[in-house]
């Protein structure tokens, strides 16, 4: 472009130049040598020819129309020559002046037409140069348009920078590109790499090399010759110029897109500028792809915390709540092995888990509390703890059913006020945990918190309702109940059983005489003694105010007469100590056996009722046995 209208100029010099001299060698000969001037007009038309020969080729040579409008003019100079020399007059002075003055006007004409040539030149030229830069444009268009799409698309940022790379790479051509992802948690760069130059793996460390040190400072930098850059990183062969653009978010650097060139300088400032276009746009797809994913694993986890509640208020068994509310757990935090410890004393237990090879061989386990263990730290910090690498901890992580945890997280069992255990989730990988997954558990524990607590109060609650307050013993209902589940087992497995019904001699006038809270001692004492008198998987219960019942599981009528015995024997003797001094206290016993034609809890209970009346009829304090 330069060239070209130097040599323009070159030509137009050329050809005034040699006009000019013609005309005015003509004027200087015409006016010093007037007589010379017919005699040499041999020589001024040779001379004339010769200058009009090497303007020719000059002309033509540089700039065709001008060689061309050279000829017709210097034709039409030595036409007017010849038509002035015979018919007119005047002097070789006026001629010469004439053809000077045509000369000029030529000269002017031709340089006038060149003059436009020129500018229409000019406006091609700039018409083409707005053709590449609008035809730039609309790459960059087309990528920026490619990149939001994706953006909106894509739900991860894998597949998100996957198709950038190829949605570049495609419209730019480089010869080599990749786009660099900043995994935070190792805090390497790893690469995405265009599938048309590279195909194998490469991650970067922060500050190595040109893409780190973009990385590290957030800057974008543009490398004319790499071999003048001491810490450029030879990966690619043959890589002459880099462009490296830092993907930013905010003020932190989150990757870095990188174009290689196998041309020194390849890159210019329109080039630098597009790609930081570019590394915005994509730094806000992946920021909202990012926002996404974290607002839908948020609402995952708040559904399946909400889930752990439910199962908390529908489920009372202690077991199965923790084994349910692990299980959810499982499905945010994918631990490899957890437990659930119950603080005892001077000591926590496990009571429940997950992922262990074989259950029974944690369930049971216990942990000394305070001793140096994670536990200890977890129950008297009473806030969640973490371990990073837990065989370089502790040596219980070394060996036995704990020997495949890397990563330990324990969280706090708290309710109300009081820690009531831990709750430990373990990683066969270290530095498994995060933040996120210390909040998660720590939602997670308190749910296990109040699990437990509910299981308690449920237990507390039953005991309540089975229990009769004064004694102890199994109410009238709770009797009926274990007693009509025994009776129905017995239906699978038929074995002897029999009933002893008891009640205290004279007790009307134990109230009367001593009063009703020695009254209530008394019965505290019987119902004691009773138990003793009995095995427990006999069922025992309070019958009605002073009348109490058991049934002898195994046994027959002979056997159940013996345990009626020792009993009504143990009752009387020794006498129960009172603060009105010792107090002595009888029972009469009735004793019914299961027979054949007595099939029916109730006909049983009616009939040691009945031996009951014999034995109060007979004179009190004795056993008696149920016949027709
Ligand atoms: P018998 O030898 O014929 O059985 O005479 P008894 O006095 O024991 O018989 P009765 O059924 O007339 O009296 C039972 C008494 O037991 C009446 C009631 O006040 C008393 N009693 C029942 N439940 C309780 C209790 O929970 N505490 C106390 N202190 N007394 C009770
Ligand atoms: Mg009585
Ligand atoms: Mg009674």
């Amino acid at each position: 472009m330069k060239g070209e209208s130097v040599n323009n100029r070159l030509a137009i010099a050329t050809y005034f130049f040699t006009l000019t001299f013609l005309a005015l060698g003509g004027l200087f000969i015409s006016v010093f040598f007037p007589v010379v001037s017919n005699q040499i007009s041999f020589l001024r038309e040779l001379i004339g020819l010769l200058a009009l020969t090497v303007t020719l080729y000059a002309s033509h040579k540089l700039s065709p129309p001008l060689g061309i409008g050279g000829m017709v003019w210097f034709i039409a100079l030595h036409v007017l020559d010849i038509l002035i020399q015979p018919n007119w007059g005047g002097t070789e002075l006026v001629r010469q002046a004439i053809l000077l003055a045509a000369a000029v006007l030529g000269s002017r004409i031709i340089l006038a037409y060149q003059h436009s040539e020129k500018k229409a030149k000019e406006a091609v030229v700039n018409l083409e140069s707005q053709r590449a830069a609008a035809l730039k444009l609309a790459d960059e268009l087309l990528i920026l348009n490619g990149i939001a799409t994706i953006g909106v698309e894509a739900n991860n940022t894998d597949t998100l920078i996957k198709d950038a790379v190829s949605v570049i790479d495609s419209a730019l051509h480089p010869d080599y590109f990749d786009i660099f992802l900043l995994d935070e948690k190792h805090d390497i760069l790893r690469a995405f790499r265009s599938p048309r130059t590279a195909d194998k793996e490469l991650n970067i460390t922060r500050g190595k090399g040109i893409v780190g040190q973009t990385l590290a400072d957030g800057k974008v930098r543009r490398i004319g010759d790499a071999r003048l850059e001491s810490t450029y990183l030879a990966v690619n062969p043959g890589v002459q110029s880099e462009l490296c653009v830092p993907l930013r978010v905010g003020r932190s650097a989150i990757g870095v897109i990188n174009v290689e060139s196998k041309q020194l300088n390849a890159f210019t400032d329109a080039d630098e500028h597009s790609m930081m276009t570019f590394a915005d746009q994509l730094a806000t797809a992946i920021q909202k792809v990012r926002l996404f994913q974290s607002e839908q694993r948020h609402a995952q986890e708040a559904e399946i915390l909400r889930e752990a509640g439910s199962i908390v208020a529908a489920t009372l068994s202690q077991e199965e709540t923790i084994e349910r509310i692990l299980a959810q757990l499982k499905r945010v935090i994918p631990y490899d092995s957890a437990s659930v410890q119950l603080l005892g004393d001077g000591y926590v237990e496990i009571v429940g888990g997950q992922g262990w090879g074989n259950a029974s061989e944690v369930v049971g386990m216990r942990f000394p509390i305070p001793s140096d263990n994670p536990n200890t730290i977890v129950i008297k910090e009473r806030k969640p703890y973490v371990l990073n690498d837990a065989p370089s901890a502790y040596a219980a992580f070394r060996e036995g059913p704990h020997s495949h945890i890397h990563s330990f997280l324990g969280v706090p069992l708290i309710v109300g006020d009081q820690v009531i255990g831990m709750l430990a989730i373990d990683s066969k990988e270290p530095d498994f945990f995060d933040e996120n997954h210390i909040h998660l558990t720590t939602a997670f524990a308190d749910q296990v918190a109040v699990a437990i607590q509910n299981a308690r109060l449920f237990k507390e609650v039953q005991q309540l309702a089975h229990t009769d307050s004064l004694t102890g013993l199994n109410n009238r209902r709770r009797f009926f109940e274990l007693a009509q589940h025994e009776f129905k087992r017995r239906e699978r497995h038929p074995t002897p059983l029999a009933v002893i019904m008891l009640d205290v001699d004279h007790f009307k006038s134990v109230n009367d005489t001593h009063g009703h809270a020695i009254g209530d001692l008394a019965l505290q004492t019987v119902a004691q003694r009773c138990k003793q008198a009995v095995r427990n998987i006999d069922i025992l219960g309070r019958y009605g105010g002073e009348e109490f019942v058991s049934i002898l599981l195994g046994t027959d009528l002979y056997g159940a007469r013996i345990v009626a015995e020792r009993l009504r024997q143990r009752v009387e003797a020794p006498p129960i100590e009172t603060e009105n001094g010792p107090l002595t206290i009888t029972i009469s016993v009735g004793v019914a056996e299961l027979t054949p034609d007595c099939q029916d809890l109730d006909l049983l209970l009616r009939r040691a009722d009945q031996a009951l009346y014999v034995a109060k009829q007979a004179g009190r304090n004795r056993v008696e046995v149920w016949q027709e």
